[in-house]
């Protein structure tokens, strides 16, 4: 997988090109944003991680040229030091797939950019997904939990479906109120957080087995692997 990588920060930079390089990822970087749109104009890639702040450009202005410019539609995740919800609803809208909160950990932008990349075609097809006790099987259409079938109403297994199939990957509610029960005006948002709920308790999500969904704030939800703590960096 070949990366985009704009950073200012030296130590920073370096640290994480050094983790993408050891997973065999390529790095394109620069350190300030008209570098690295001009960068990308005859380097294609494949994913872009994205500073906030820059010494030239905001990291989101980075992104608009991207996608006007580059005309491209290429994952984008941001890295930013702040986690006030404004910005990171700010990122959000401007086009971005998912954010990173610094000090980054490795174990999650790395498991961040594989979700993203399989999201984006570099899907393998397998007709089972497991995540730890939970497997579901899209050909038998069930799901099990340590080898017994879940019970689920239809609108719950097309939501744990579309849950399970985007691991580690930002779902905002209208994405899935779209995805499970098409576009319906007399439903709102509202009917997504009761069915998720739903799922959370009819799958056992949680700390014990390792997942959880996690709710963000006015946006949507993440199913994700709860990480050790390991391989923290200070921020820049
Ligand atoms: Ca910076």
């Amino acid at each position: 997988m070949r990366i985009g990588y704009l950073e200012d920060e030296y130590s920073q930079s370096e640290l994480v090109k050094s983790w993408l390089m050891g997973e065999g990822f390529s790095v394109t970087h620069a350190s300030t944003g008209r570098g690295f749109i001009s960068l990308l104009a005859d380097n294609p890639v494949d994913l872009l991680i994205l500073d906030w702040q820059l010494p030239d450009m905001e990291g989101v202005e980075v992104l608009c040229s991207v996608r006007d410019q580059l005309n491209s539609d290429v994952p984008v995740v941001f890295a930013t030091q702040r986690d006030a919800e404004s910005d990171i609803i700010t990122a959000l809208e401007a086009g971005a797939d998912d954010y990173l909160v610094k000090p980054l950990n490795k174990g999650e932008l790395l498991a961040r950019l594989n979700a993203l990349a399989r999201r984006s075609g570099m899907s393998t097809g397998e007709s089972r997904i497991r995540l730890g006790p939970i497997v579901l099987d899209t050909v038998s259409q069930t799901i099990t939990s340590n080898g017994h079938p879940v019970k689920l109403t239809p609108k719950d297994y097309q939501l744990a479906c579309c849950m399970l199939k985007n691991e580690g990957k930002l779902l905002s509610r209208d994405y899935l109120l779209r995805e499970v029960w098409g576009i319906d005006a007399s439903l709102n948002t509202r009917t997504v957080d009761v069915h998720v709920s739903r799922i959370r308790r009819s799958l056992n999500i949680g700390p014990e087995i390792g997942y959880c969904i996690k709710t963000v704030y006015q946006h949507g939800y993440r199913l994700e692997k709860i990480d050790k703590i390991d391989n923290v960096v200070p921020a820049d």
